[in-house]
């Protein structure tokens, strides 16, 4: 029992751990002829008290695994924030380099049961009359049904990651235009980072948040060159999502292209 509370332990809570089956040995090397040694250590997974090695499983929805994804939630908060503020191998100095949050939305596929807030966070009524409850099953899920375009609304969540590479391609394209240099110029001046993550709305649409910042020429420990600003980078953003187009396939007839969605919000991050 101790032994087995030992295994599990060291998967810090995964709910479907992977079961690997096999052996490891390691044996002892000269480094200095290549010769192979005595063997130093042997695994036989049979051996082990669950019977098998146990791997965490690494899923980061909380649905398959709360324990795992709850890791990759943490891993994320910091590879974001050190990109923000510095830390983790990221140099301070990011921190003072030019930096947007920006939220691209999926277009409309048709009008959607929701909760408009209005001043002072006061909620206002739902198109259908209604005013609904923060976690009534009916927001995000189509007015009308039978007019809703469900099949652009699943095709979007399948070129959402392809239109962001576009996007990302316009984007260098954009800002070097602005800093008037040549595309194969550009990296020699400057890089765009990015961190984006996807989430869903309540439509079942995926949306981005990213912050991008303007590095130097070698990422983030080098300086930005004066030209790089927030509001050049807010410039070429709006200009690069407007632009960014992805076709997608024609079904029935009609010919499929996907489009950010017309709300695009493109914040300043002004301090560490
Ligand atoms: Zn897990
Ligand atoms: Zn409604």
């Amino acid at each position: 029992m101790p032994a087995l509370l030992r295994q599990l332990a060291g998967l810090g809570g995964c709910t479907h751990p992977i079961r690997l089956d096999g052996h490891r040995i390691e044996y002892d090397l000269n480094t200095r002829t290549g010769e192979i040694g005595n063997v130093l250590h042997h695994l036989d997974s049979s051996s082990l008290p669950a019977g098998h090695l146990l791997v965490r499983c690494n899923n980061r929805r909380t649905t398959r695994c709360a324990a795992c994804a709850e890791v990759y939630r943490r891993d994320t908060f910091h590879l974001i924030t050190s990109g923000l503020r510095g830390g983790k191998g990221v140099p301070e100095r990011v921190a003072a380099h030019p930096r947007v949050f920006a939220t691209f939305t999926a277009p409309s596929f048709g009008p959607v049961h929701n909760r408009p807030t209005g001043q002072a966070g006061s909620v206002r009524r739902c198109r259908c009359g209604t005013v609904h409850d923060q976690d009534d099953p009916a927001l995000g899920t189509p007015l009308d049904p039978d007019t809703y375009d469900y099949e652009a609304a699943v095709l979007w969540n399948a070129h959402a990651g392809p239109l962001w590479r576009r996007f990302s391609t316009y984007l260098r394209r954009e800002v070097a235009k602005r800093a008037g240099l040549a595309q194969r110029a550009f990296r020699e001046h400057a890089r765009v980072s990015f961190a984006k993550v996807a989430e869903y709305q309540k439509r079942g649409a995926v949306h981005f948040h990213a912050v991008i910042r303007i590095d130097g020429p070698e990422g983030g420990d080098t300086p930005p060159p004066a030209w790089a600003t927030a509001e050049l980078l807010t410039d070429a953003i709006r200009a690069a999502a407007t632009a960014a187009r992805v076709d997608g396939p024609v079904i029935d007839g009609r010919a499929h292209t996907f489009t950010f969605g017309r709300q695009l919000d493109v914040r300043t991050i002004r301090s560490a």
